[in-house]
């Protein structure tokens, strides 16, 4: 982990590049744009000042000791007062040329190594390359044989060196280093309270206290959203976490009582002088108190399966109107204290679950229905649809549920009257629950003590 560069230096060697290479093209843009620009105003100066020269020579015939005046062959070439070798910043000289070979006849000769070896050709701005200094040339004929050649030098690195172009130089590190150490600080102050969070998930990770939340200061909206999950995801732990507690409390508190009672038993019918006809009412308690323990232990199991969202249970189309039907006709043959099971069912309910989970919850109301039903009482078991949910009910009108009773019949291992109750583990009606959100469906009792109870499974229906 340690060898992995941090979100700090990424973003900002990121950044730095950016603006280095934000920079770097402003710079080309800037260089090549007014250098074309400069190209072109000297190369116009050049033109005009050899032209305007040109116009100060004239050619005589006849010599004239008043004028200033060169021998060219068998004319003169006369220059005018206005006329000079040095004007704008363009030296001219005057070349004879004979074939391949020219030599300087008046002027300064800015450079000789290409002055004399470039050919003259008239109209055409030229650009020479010689000891690292680009230079422009123009010529001009003034007569057969002679040529006038104006020279400047690129002035691109004198713009180079401008002041404009000094102080971007200058001025190019300095933005660049502030900018970078500004990102870099800016970051550290933005993810610190990352940090913060990371060493704190550690200290609670360490100290295995998950009561204990991230408290962060941040002046960003996700650092703020990263420490509310992380403490929404602590505080889900935390309640998973006392949920399993209290079902091992709950589950070892159950198995206790059965456990002891056999162990009591065994201890009894082990006793010296046990007198063998106690055999049998001995071993029928203790297979009693193992069927409520094998009960006891399949539901548990039952229960953390449905709760673990294990894959054995499938989602499929389901025809409840067919489901519950079927099942009713079987449970109508129970007739336990003589109490009549009678059904309704609307045709055509499909929901989207599991059959058998399906079945375990209407097992459980139905056998509940029984368990606390009165002598020659009724269940009534229906199904109607009402727009997008079907509606399963489960009637009875056994001794029903005091109201202060009636949210806690959900929790796991609650009973009403525990010792009236042997048979069952108090779990019954929390795999209900389990079964139904599964469905992401929706339990609810009505219930009176004395007149009976309703239960109404709320499942959305499948199209
Ligand atoms: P169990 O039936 O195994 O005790 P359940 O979770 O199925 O556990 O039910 C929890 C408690 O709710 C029961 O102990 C009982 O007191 C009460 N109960 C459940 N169904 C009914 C019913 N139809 N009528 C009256 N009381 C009920």
């Amino acid at each position: 982990m340690d060898n992995k560069t941090t979100l700090k230096k990424k973003i900002t060697v990121l950044f730095a590049l950016i603006m280095l290479a934000v920079m770097l093209i402003a710079f080309f843009f800037v260089y090549f744009v007014s250098r074309s620009g400069l190209d072109r105003n000297i190369s116009s100066l050049l033109v005009t000042t050899v032209e305007e020269n040109l116009q100060e020579i004239d050619i005589e015939d006849e010599y004239d000791e008043d004028e200033k005046q060169l021998k060219a062959g068998d004319k003169y070439i006369e220059f005018d007062d206005d006329f000079s070798f040095n004007s704008n910043e363009v030296s001219l000289a005057l070349y004879s040329v004979k074939g391949k070979s020219a030599k300087l006849f008046s002027g300064t000769d800015i450079n000789r190594d290409f002055n004399i070896s470039l050919s003259f050709k008239d109209g055409d701005v030229r650009t020479v390359s010689t000891d690292g200094v680009r230079y422009f040339v123009y010529d001009a004929n003034v007569i057969d044989g002679y040529w006038l050649r104006g020279v400047i030098p690129d002035a691109s690195e004198q713009m180079m060196f401008s002041t404009a172009m000094r102080t971007f130089l200058i001025a190019f590190p300095i933005i660049f280093l502030f900018g970078v150490v500004v990102t870099y600080l800016m970051l550290s102050r933005s993810l610190a309270p990352v940090e913060d969070i990371a060493g704190m998930a550690r200290e609670i990770g360490m100290s295995n206290d998950l009561k204990r939340r991230v408290d962060v200061k941040a002046d960003s909206r996700e650092i703020e959203e990263l420490a509310d999950a992380f403490n929404g995801m602590l505080q889900r732990l935390e309640n998973s976490f006392d949920v399993q507690r209290q079902f091992i409390s709950d589950a070892s508190h159950e198995l206790r009582t059965p456990m002891s009672v056999i162990l009591a038993q065994c201890e009894y019918l082990l006793e010296d002088g046990a007198d063998p006809e106690d055999y049998p009412d001995g071993l029928e308690v203790i297979r009693r108190q193992s069927t409520v323990m094998s009960g006891l232990i399949s539901d548990i199991l039952e229960l953390s399966r449905i709760k673990n969202n294990s894959d054995r249970y499938k989602r499929e189309r389901i025809d409840l109107s067919e489901l519950l039907r079927d099942a009713c006709q079987d449970y109508s043959k129970i007739r336990e204290k003589n109490i009549s099971l009678e059904y309704e069912i609307e045709d055509g309910v499909f929901i989207e679950g599991d059959r058998g989970l399906i079945s375990s919850m209407a097992g459980n109301l139905v056998m509940n229905a029984y368990r606390y039903g009165k002598e020659n009482g009724y269940i009534h078991v229906g199904l109607a649809k009402s727009g997008d949910t079907a509606l399963v009910y489960v009637k009875d009108d056994g001794i029903g549920i005091d109201k202060k009773h009636q949210k806690k019949i959900f929790d796991r291992f609650y009973q009403v009257d525990r010792y009236a109750n042997s048979r069952g583990s108090g779990l019954g009606l929390s795999m209900v629950k389990d079964i139904v959100s599964w469905h992401s469906g929706s339990i609810e009792v009505v219930s009176e003590p004395g007149m009976g109870s309703v239960f109404t499974v709320k499942l959305p229906i499948s199209h």
